[in-house]
């Protein structure tokens, strides 16, 4: 895809830009809203990446405009955690999805592959490594092309590391993924300490491969060769 990042903390942004050109995206970048104005008029994107809170005016204000030239660019709105006023504003003016800050990247690169998939494949693709087939809108998870009972919470687990492949996901970056920006901490690591065990025991009993690596002190990594 092609990607506009639309954020005034240049650090971040120069870390979202490195990071979505890794994924194999094309990034432009913009610090401002009339910057990022100008080139919304000029190019077309896939997806615009937006800040609400921009030093020359509100990234939200950016989205009708957007929409009234290219429709079908999809929109992420990056914003304050603690900010639902955004997040409803956000929302209702056309954006696709939402994201608080501070967020992991892990979990940026599971909204864009969502909206990625929305815009694409009409929420049909597959994600296939090995032996294992999710099928994403219909929630249907395949080991050797039979179908495993995950319950739902196992089945969001196992596509956030095949959207993840390879990279090591920390325990605070799968419970916030499965659970919100909300869930106690403790608490959580063990539920999905006990969703993995679930999952590779599953996934074996099909004589399929347990491909979650256990990174000792930080976390998992799905490893695909
Ligand atoms: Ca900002």
């Amino acid at each position: 895809m092609k990607i506009l990042v639309v954020e005034d903390e240049v650090p971040l942004l120069e870390s979202l830009s490195s990071f979505i050109r890794q994924e194999g995206h094309t990034c432009e970048i913009s610090s401002g809203y009339l910057d990022a104005s100008q080139k919304i008029d000029l190019y077309n994107y896939d997806l615009l990446i937006l800040d609400v809170g921009l030093p020359d005016g509100n990234g939200l204000d950016l989205i009708p405009q957007l929409k009234s030239r290219c429709p079908e660019t999809g929109v992420l709105i990056l914003s304050a955690k603690s900010s639902m006023d955004d997040k409803v504003a956000g929302l209702d003016s056309g954006a696709d999805d939402y994201l608080g800050k501070p967020f992991h990247l892990a979990e940026l690169n599971a909204r864009i592959r969502a909206i990625y998939r929305r815009r694409f494949f009409s929420g049909r693709e597959k994600l296939e490594f090995g032996n294992i087939e999710l099928r994403l809108s219909e929630k249907i998870a395949l080991v050797n092309n039979e179908p495993i009972e995950l319950t739902r919470k196992e089945f969001e687990l196992l596509e956030f590391f095949l959207t993840n492949p390879n990279r090591v996901l920390s325990k605070e970056s799968i419970a916030e993924h499965l659970w919100g920006d909300a869930i106690d901490s403790s608490d959580s690591f063990d539920f999905v300490y006990s969703h993995i065990k679930n999952i590779r025991k599953k996934i074996c009993e099909k004589g399929g491969i347990d491909c979650i690596k256990t990174i000792y002190g930080l976390g998992y990594k799905y490893l695909v060769e």
